[in-house]
C-alpha cells in the first residue's frame, strides 16, 4: 500500500476522534489531512514532508492527551522511514506504490487493439490519436484519467496503470492482423 495514502486514512480516522479541547490536537490533525489528501491527488507541493516533520514533533509535545500523541508519533516515525514514497508523489509525479488513483494512468495495448475508433469518439477531452484499422495511443499530456476510454473498449486494449506502465508507441502504428 501507498504510505501516504495509509496515513491519510488514519488522520481522517482521528478526524472523528478528536475532542477538539486542545488546538494541536484539533487542528493539527486537521493540518496534516490537509497536506497528505493534496499529496495523494496530484495537489502536493515541494516542501510537504518538511511541514509534516515539523508538525509531529510540536503535537506529539502539546497535544493533551494520549489521541493527539499517538497520531503525531505515528506520522513522524512514517515520515522518517518512508519520506522518499511519500515526497516522490509531488517531486516525481508518481506513486511509487502504484495505489493513489489520482497517479494512475490510461494506456492502449498494442497486442489487443483493433483500431474500431471507438475510445476515440468516447473521449472528450480529445487525447486519443488514431484511425481506422491503427493502434490508438493516449497523449498523457491531454488525458484528464476520465476513464470513458476504458468502459468504451470492447477488446480489453486500454489499461489503468500505476507505477509501472506498459509499452506504447508514441503516435499510432498499424495493426498488425492476427495469422
Ligand atoms: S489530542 Fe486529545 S484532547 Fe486534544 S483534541 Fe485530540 S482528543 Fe482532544
Ligand atoms: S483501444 Fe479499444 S476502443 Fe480504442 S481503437 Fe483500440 S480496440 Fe478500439
Ligand atoms: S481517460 Fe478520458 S481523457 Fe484520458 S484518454 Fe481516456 S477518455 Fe480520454
Amino acid at each position: 500500500c501507498c504510505m501516504a495514502d495509509e496515513l491519510l486514512r488514519i488522520c481522517r480516522e482521528y478526524r472523528h476522534e478528536t475532542c477538539g479541547h486542545c488546538v494541536f490536537g484539533h487542528e493539527g490533525s486537521y493540518q496534516m489531512a490537509t497536506i497528505l489528501e493534496d499529496v495523494c491527488h496530484k495537489r502536493g507541493k515541494s516542501g510537504d514532508l518538511e511541514l509534516l516533520q515539523d508538525l509531529a514533533p510540536m503535537m506529539e509535545e502539546q497535544s493533551l492527551c494520549e489521541v493527539g500523541r499517538v497520531l503525531a508519533k505515528t506520522v513522524r516515525q512514517t515520515c522518517a522511514l518512508f519520506g522518499d514514497e511519500i515526497a516522490a508523489h509531488y517531486a516525481r509525479k508518481v506513486c511509487p506504490a502504484g495505489a493513489c488513483d489520482a497517479y494512475k494512468t490510461f494506456h492502449i495495448l498494442v497486442s489487443k487493439c483493433t483500431g474500431c475508433g471507438d475510445c476515440l469518439d468516447a473521449c472528450e477531452d480529445g487525447a486519443i490519436m488514431g484511425k481506422a484499422n491503427f493502434v490508438h495511443v493516449i497523449d498523457q499530456r491531454k488525458c484528464t484519467q476520465c476513464g470513458r476510454c476504458l468502459d468504451a473498449c470492447g477488446e480489453g486494449a486500454v489499461v489503468k496503470a500505476g507505477a509501472k506502465k506498459p509499452k506504447t508507441p508514441p503516435r499510432p502504428i498499424p495493426v498488425r492482423r492476427k495469422k
